[in-house]
């Protein structure tokens, strides 16, 4: 019963890929561990894609010696213009504006 994928029944099946998501290499179903909500789930999907695209376009870096480390920065969610909003953990400085 351990570790059985409840949508495809397959023993042995799910394996993590991040902190809170599990994933069924059967059948790619993902319940999450601490069963936060579809909601959730979204929002921290959206966050990751923002910052994928934030980092392949320059607006952060992937580079820990850079003062746009995607490390320091937080995701706020998408704001005037469609822009997606990162916020300094620190500072509370915004990168948000269309560049
Ligand atoms: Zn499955």
């Amino acid at each position: 019963m351990e570790n059985q994928c409840e949508k495809c029944k397959q023993n042995n099946a799910m394996i993590p890929v991040s902190s809170t998501i599990v994933e069924c290499r059967n059948c790619g179903h993902r319940p999450t561990i601490d069963k936060i909500s579809a909601e959730q789930y979204g929002e921290a999907n959206a966050a990751r894609v923002a910052f994928d695209k934030a980092i392949a376009s320059g607006r952060l870096s992937d580079n820990p010696n850079k003062w746009n480390y995607a490390g320091d920065y937080m995701y706020m969610g998408i704001g005037a213009g469609d822009v997606d909003q990162f916020k300094h953990r620190l500072s509370r400085e915004y990168i948000g504006g269309v560049k």
